[in-house]
């Protein structure tokens, strides 16, 4: 899942309004900016494999630190402490810490057996939702465009570029998405999670949007 996973950070806003959107952001995809790192320092593992799943050319042989549950609590928390330090109530940090734990809930639902519940073996679990392309973009479409629009009512911008350089990400999302899918598999395992470093970019992306809407009281 990709852009399902941006959908609940943006959809949270309503839920806690003092969470900024870098956070919102970031914490659904911690696990997906710390695979790469993992991968690239050979902790971790992922192949090209065509076909592996409909979806998706990559067959993920291992990872977790990144991917898996208990894993997963671990930098929910981890996540939930820095927010709450840097200002965010504690309902707030909570919110963050189940953000991070969602993206692992949302992969189990979308990948084939593959996500862990613990580093070293154990069960390894996967509902397989990629296993069809048509499901997959329905959902996920479906989780994004909801994400954006609760995000958007519960904002507005201060000036145009609060408009247009949200307007600007969420299509961005959504082109890199589509690319995604109708793009030729990687060169190798290595530019898959050299390009997945690019994920970094969005929290960055999401500072300078913040700095230019606020919350619709
Ligand atoms: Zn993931």
């Amino acid at each position: 899942m990709f852009i399902g996973h941006y959908a609940v950070g943006l959809a949270a806003k309503r839920l806690e309004s003092g969470l900024s959107l870098p956070a919102l952001l970031a914490a659904p995809q911690v696990l997906d900016l710390l695979w790469p790192i993992f991968v690239l320092s050979g902790v971790e593992r992922v192949e090209v494999a065509p076909g592996d799943t409909a979806f998706t050319p990559l067959h993920f042989v291992s990872y977790p630190w990144s991917h898996s549950l208990v894993m997963s609590i671990v930098w929910g928390f981890a996540f939930g402490a820095i927010v709450r330090v840097r200002g965010a109530s504690l309902r707030g940090a909570g919110i963050v810490a189940a953000l991070v734990v969602s993206h692992w809930v949302l992969d189990v639902a979308s990948h084939r057996a593959d996500l862990p519940l613990w580093p070293g073996g154990g069960p390894i679990l996967g509902l397989g939702l990629w296993r069809s392309v048509p499901a997959t973009l329905v959902v996920e479409i479906a989780m994004y465009a909801a994400g954006v629009a609760l995000y958007a009512r519960a904002t507005r911008s201060k000036d145009r570029t609060g408009t247009w350089a949200f307007v600007a990400l969420v299509a961005f999302l959504f082109v890199a998405y589509i690319a995604n899918v109708l793009g030729p598999p990687p060169p190798s395992a290595m530019a898959v999670a050299a390009s997945a470093l690019a994920l970094w970019l969005i929290p960055l992306w999401a500072m300078w949007i913040e700095r230019h809407r606020e919350v619709r009281t």
